[in-house]
C-alpha cells in the first residue's frame, strides 16, 4: 500500500486506507500535445473511477470492494441495480424496448493469492487465486488482508548466494517461495492478524503516461497508456459502466435492454458468469475482456496477433467458445461503418462468454477486448485509445441489436 506521505513507515499492522485518489490522472511521463486529438469519452470522472477500481482489493472470491465501487458509480445513471448470490453486480439501462436483453459483462475479480500456512518463523505459504507464472512472483510486494487490516509483505525465497551453482540457473517454483511480512515468529504474525485463508493481492498502483503515436514512420496523434494491476478484467467492467453511462448521458436510443455486469470469480473458473446468466437470462452477450497483446519481444504474430494501440480486438476463437458468426459479422460491419479500428484475434484461454453462451437455451455471444501487455502479473499496460474505441464500438453495436436482428443471429 502506498501512503499519501510517501514515507514507507509500515506499522506492524497497516489499517485499511482508501487508495489516494488525489493522484487521479497522474501523468508520470510527458504531456499531451495540445494539437493532438485528446480523449473524447474518458473524462476526469471516468479516469478517477478506473483508478479507484483497479487499485482496490478484490481477488477471486473476495470481490466485495470492487463491487461496491462499481455500484456507487453506476447508481447515478442505471435504471435498476441488483446482484446474483455469488456477488456479481448487475446494472440495467432500458432502451425503447424491454427486450432483447443485451448482457455486457466484465469480471471484477483479479488474480491474487490466499495464505495456506503460517510457519513457526512467521512466514506464509500461499496458493494462487487464478493463474500465475512462477517467474513473475519473486521479489514482488504484496498486500495481505487480515481481520486487523492490510499487511504489506514481499514474496521471497532462499537467496541465490546460498544456492549450489547448478540450482542458480533454474526457475524457483512457487512452492519454494514464501511471503515475508517482517515477523520473526508465528506469534508476531498472528498478532498482525494473519491466518490461513487471508486473501493477498499484488501491491501495485495505477498511473498513466502520455505518448506520441507513430505509425509507419508518421506521427498519428497521441495516446494515454494506463499502467497498473487488475486490468484483467476491471477494464472490462469499466467499459461496461462507461458504455451504459454514455447511453444515458448522450440520450442514445437503443431498441433493447442493456445489462452491464461486474461478474465475480472468473479467474477461478468463470463462476460468477454462470450465476449472472441464470439471473439475467440474456438474449445476446457482448463480453468485455483483455486480450494478450502480442507486440512484445518473443511473441510471434501467429501466437498473438493483436497489438496495443491498434484498436479493440474481436476474439474469433478461444478454448471456451466459438463465437456466434452472425454477431461477429455484425461487429465487423459496424466497426467498418463507424470507422472504428478493430483487430481479429484468437486466444488460448477462456472468458465469461464461455459459460454464458451455453447458459439457459444458449446465448449468441462474442468477446471484445483491449489488448493488454503483461496480464496476470503485478503490472499491465494498455492503451486508453483502445478502451475508448471499444466503448464506441459497443455503443454502436447496441444501437443495432433490435429483436429482429437478435432473432436472426440464431435463425435456422
Ligand atoms: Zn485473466
Amino acid at each position: 500500500m502506498r501512503f499519501a506521505s510517501g514515507a514507507r513507515k509500515y506499522k506492524s499492522v497497516v489499517r485499511f486506507a482508501t487508495p489516494s485518489l488525489s493522484l487521479t490522472a497522474r501523468i508520470i511521463y510527458g504531456q499531451p500535445d495540445a494539437r493532438d486529438k485528446v480523449i473524447v469519452i474518458t473524462d476526469q470522472q471516468a479516469m478517477k473511477f478506473l483508478e479507484e477500481l483497479t487499485n482496490c482489493f478484490g481477488p477471486s472470491g473476495f470481490e466485495r470492494e470492487p463491487a461496491k465501487i462499481v455500484k456507487s458509480y453506476v447508481s447515478r445513471f442505471s435504471d435498476r441495480i441488483y446482484s446474483d448470490k455469488l456477488g456479481s453486480l448487475l446494472f440495467e439501462k432500458r432502451g425503447t424496448a424491454d427486450s432483447p436483453v443485451v448482457l455486457v459483462p466484465g469480471h471484477i475479480d483479479e488474480v491474487g493469492f490466499i495464505v495456506s500456512h503460517v510457519n513457526k518463523l512467521g512466514f506464509m505459504s500461499f496458493n494462487t487465486l487464478g493463474g500465475w507464472f512462477d517467474q513473475v512472483l519473486l521479489g514482488q510486494r504484496v498486500i495481505v488482508r487480515t481481520e486487523k487490516g492490510l499487511v504489506p509483505g514481499v514474496i521471497a525465497a532462499k537467496p541465490p548466494h546460498l544456492l549450489p551453482a547448478e540450482e542458480r540457473s533454474k526457475v524457483v517454483v512457487k512452492d519454494k517461495m514464501f511471503i515475508d511480512i517482517g515477523a520473526s515468529n508465528e506469534e508476531e504474525a498472528k498478532a498482525m492478524g494473519v491466518r490461513v485463508g487471508n486473501p493477498v493481492i499484488p501491491d501495485s498502483h495505477f498511473s498513466i503516461m502520455q505518448k506520441r503515436v507513430f505509425k509507419d514512420g508518421k506521427k498519428k496523434g497521441s495516446d494515454t497508456i494506463a499502467i497498473g494491476k487488475a486490468f484483467d478484467d476491471r477494464i472490462g467492467t469499466w467499459m461496461a459502466a462507461e458504455a451504459v453511462r454514455i447511453l444515458v448521458e448522450k440520450k442514445i436510443k437503443h431498441p433493447n435492454r442493456v445489462v452491464g455486469a461486474a461478474t465475480t470469480m472468473e479467474e477461478v473458473g468463470l463462476r460468477g458468469a454462470r450465476t449472472t446468466a441464470y439471473v439475467v437470462k440474456p438474449d445476446v452477450c457482448l463480453t468485455l475482456e483483455v486480450d494478450i497483446a502480442g507486440d512484445v519481444p518473443g511473441i510471434e504474430a501467429h501466437e498473438s496477433s493483436s497489438k496495443m494501440g491498434y484498436g479493440p480486438s474481436l476474439t474469433t476463437y478461444d478454448t471456451s467458445m466459438v463465437p456466434n458468426q452472425g454477431l461477429v459479422e455484425l461487429i465487423l460491419k459496424t466497426a467498418d461503418k463507424s470507422k472504428i479500428p478493430i483487430q481479429l484475434s484468437q486466444v488460448k484461454g477462456g472468458s465469461d462468454a464461455g459459460v454464458i453462451h451455453i447458459a439457459n437455451a444458449g446465448c449468441p455471444s462474442v468477446v471484445l477486448s483491449v489488448p493488454t501487455r503483461h496480464i496476470h502479473s503485478h503490472v499491465g499496460l494498455l492503451s486508453m485509445n483502445d478502451a475508448e474505441n471499444c466503448i464506441r464500438l459497443l455503443v454502436e453495436v447496441v444501437k443495432r441489436l433490435d429483436k429482429k436482428t437478435v432473432d436472426g443471429l440464431t435463425a435456422i
